[in-house]
């Protein structure tokens, strides 16, 4: 054997030996591999404690909504995806008209999430599940405009209030969705020229995130901005002089509380359609709709479980729903509704001009 051949071989040795390990390892080792949306750092306890719970390890993958259903098209039946973790119902939608979830049963999942947070049951089970749930609120300058002005979604786009409006972009999930409700609500005609009539009052072209919406209201440069409200919440909670000085500028308004509601997304999971540990899946979709993980969604990042028996104790989430005794009037369309809205809303957006 020459020199080359023989550690070569040694290599291959080497190899297989490690191979062996490994093989040896997933046989004895339970694991669910997580692509998850959710870009909350507190999130990692969340996991821990699922893992310290039932002894399986979970493997996470990270990218946004977009990025992981386009992964999960690329990888087809090769994908070591168990369970999605998505940020917004319409994305949800999306993967579920894909082909992208595996349908499953789950008696606990039933019971505990209402039907409204859920996609439609077919004679295979359900694809996917909300664990959480946010409301896209209104919050404005205390300083210059008046609570009664912004107490609607449709006034967002009366003249009275223009050159004051300041969103993040309108292609992004969070907005699509609502515009996608709001589409439900009154009817294409009347969702395009509201969408115009927002165009019309922005103070600036979009960019940024929520939370730099609400600093933008805060500084004076914006008068009225849009927001989940969790990105209030973490204001709201922070103790830094620069965050209290953004949650005492800034008002909130739950809109639309006199008609059909405020607009309410969720963050949810599906299991992959390629699943291979669907059990653990499972057991992990589960593990999301029990007291100590709807908790977690409530103080963690304060979310509102999609659990209705669970009580809040979040103080931020208290304060910004105070008057209403800490709940507010949500909107009663099936969340899966706002996703088949998504395409006509892409195209108004296109025909109205938002960026
Ligand atoms: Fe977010």
């Amino acid at each position: 054997m020459t020199k080359t051949a023989s550690s070569l071989a040694c290599i291959a040795l080497a190899a297989a030996a490690l191979l062996g390990t490994a093989v040896s390892a997933s046989a004895q080792e339970q694991v669910v591999n997580l692509y998850s949306a959710r870009h909350y750092q507190t999130d990692e306890a969340l996991y821990s404690n699922f893992t310290k719970t039932t002894g399986i390890k979970v493997n996470r993958v990270d990218a946004d909504d977009a990025g992981i259903l386009a992964r999960l098209k690329a990888e087809g039946a090769a994908s070591p995806a168990d369970v999605i973790l998505l940020v917004d119902a319409a994305r949800l939608w999306k993967g579920d008209i894909d082909g992208l979830f595996k349908p499953i049963k789950s008696p606990v999942l039933e019971a505990a999430i209402p039907a409204k947070l859920r996609a439609r049951e077919s004679a295979e089970g359900t694809t996917w599940f909300g664990f959480s749930t946010r409301a896209r609120v209104v919050v404005y300058d205390k300083l210059k405009v008046k609570k009664a002005d912004v107490d609607t979604y449709e006034e967002l786009a009366d003249p009275k209030n223009k050159g004051l409006l300041c969103t993040r972009s309108g292609a992004h999930p969070y907005n699509l969705s609502l515009f996608g409700a709001v589409t439900e609500h009154l009817g294409e005609a009347k969702a395009e020229t509201w969408l115009k009539g927002l165009v019309a009052n922005m103070a600036r072209d979009p960019k940024g995130g929520d939370s730099d919406q609400i600093k933008a209201v805060a500084s004076g440069e914006c008068g009225i901005a849009l927001t989940n409200t969790y990105y209030l919440a973490r204001i709201m909670r922070s103790s830094t002089p620069e965050d209290k000085a953004v949650a005492d500028r800034v008002g909130v308004v739950f809109p639309n509380q006199e008609t059909w509601g405020t607009h309410v997304n969720i963050a949810g999971a599906a299991v992959a359609k390629n699943a291979k540990n669907t059990a653990n899946a499972v057991k992990f979709m589960e593990y999301l709709a029990s007291a100590s993980a709807q908790e977690y969604f409530a103080n963690g990042n304060n979310e509102w479980p999609a659990v209705p028996k669970l009580k809040v104790s979040n103080p931020a989430l208290q304060a910004m729903t105070g008057s209403a005794g800490g709940s507010f009037k949500s909107e009663t369309i099936p969340i899966s509704a706002v996703g088949k809205n998504q395409i006509k809303v892409q195209q108004m957006l296109d025909r109205v001009g938002y960026k």
